[in-house]
């Protein structure tokens, strides 16, 4: 059996500049740290800073006054950093610079009177977070497909744009901006620069890799956007493709009769579950591992300053 790795895979800049924060973070405070939201939607990770100290929360209001308090990589509304500012709490910010210029972009449209509009998916903590950033009588408008747009009824005298999660399927996102230029022909894109790299390569070294695979594993938690929509690619092309938190989530008749596996990672699950799920597949008939060429990435984001030593 071969085994085809895709590249680029797992961590990408936000998820590590993350970890980093919460790290440095229980380092330089006393413990408990609180973490809003798991910092990044995978299980190991998130188990991994709990036995280092981190306690995560749903709501700043589980948390004490004068705490130290994380946000998340994927970013919250403006009500949580005025809760947040309210019980004094330490305050570091993990959001992804990515999803924070998302923020920024749609307050300045806002700030011009343009109604805009998120593609996105309900109820995902980036969404919420994005939502957030609006006041409540001049409201995003959030859309999940095709349909959704039909039951849009803006004037197009109006000024329009759209932003996206950051974390979407990049072909689905295209059928529904397609639509939306349709409805609103003069409706304005994001700046090319908002487009998030790491999910645009993900996406595109999967559907090299299943070029060459019978079947695909995405190493990724159930609950991450990312690592959802690149089992979904394979799921597009009719091949079996299985999401896993670990290789002992394998299942021995998915190996049945198969020669080639392709093996991902979503952006935010670590590459030491990659190579364990690579171990356990060359001690299951394994026999050669190709590692498929894709996006050479370079992209990093710095620590805040306060958490520098
Ligand atoms: S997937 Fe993209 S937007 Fe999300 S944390 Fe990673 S770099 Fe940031």
């Amino acid at each position: 059996m071969k085994i085809y790795l895709a590249n680029p895979r797992g961590f990408c800049a936000g998820v590590d500049r993350a970890i980093e924060i919460v790290e440095r973070a229980i380092e330089k405070h006393d413990s408990p740290i609180y973490v809003r939201h798991e910092v990044v939607h995978n299980k190991y990770v998130v188990n991994n800073l709990k036995n280092k100290g981190a306690i995560f929360v749903d709501e700043i209001s589980e948390v004490p006054s004068g705490s130290v308090v994380i946000y998340s990589a994927h970013g919250v509304s403006q009500a949580v950093r005025k809760e947040a500012n309210d019980i004094s709490a330490i305050i570091y910010d993990a959001t992804c610079p990515l999803v924070t210029k998302v923020h920024k972009e749609v307050i300045r449209r806002q700030k011009n009177n343009h109604q805009v509009i998120l593609i996105g998916h309900a109820g995902h903590p980036e969404v919420e977070g994005t939502l957030g950033q609006s006041s409540e009588e001049d409201k995003i408008t959030l859309v999940e497909s095709v349909n959704d747009i039909r039951e849009l009824n803006f004037s197009n005298e109006r000024d329009i744009s759209y932003t996206t999660q950051t974390t979407l399927s990049v072909d689905d996102t295209a059928e529904v901006i397609e639509a939306l230029k349709d409805k609103y022909p003069s409706v304005q894109s994001p700046k090319k620069s908002d487009i998030c790299y790491a999910t645009q390569n993900r996406q595109d070294s999967v559907k090299e890799v299943i070029k060459q695979s019978e079947i695909l594993i995405v190493i990724g938690s159930k609950n991450s956007s990312n690592s959802n929509r690149l089992k979904e690619i394979a799921d597009n092309q009719g091949k079996p493709a299985y999401l896993i938190d670990s290789s002992s989530d394998i299942e021995d008749q998915w190996l049945n009769d198969v020669d080639s596996v392709g093996i991902t990672a979503g952006a935010s699950a670590p590459e030491i579950l990659v190579q364990e799920v690579v171990s356990y597949l060359m001690s299951n008939g394994g026999q050669e591992i190709i590692e498929v060429e894709g996006a050479q990435e370079s992209v990093n984001f710095p620590v805040p300053s306060s958490l520098k030593n």
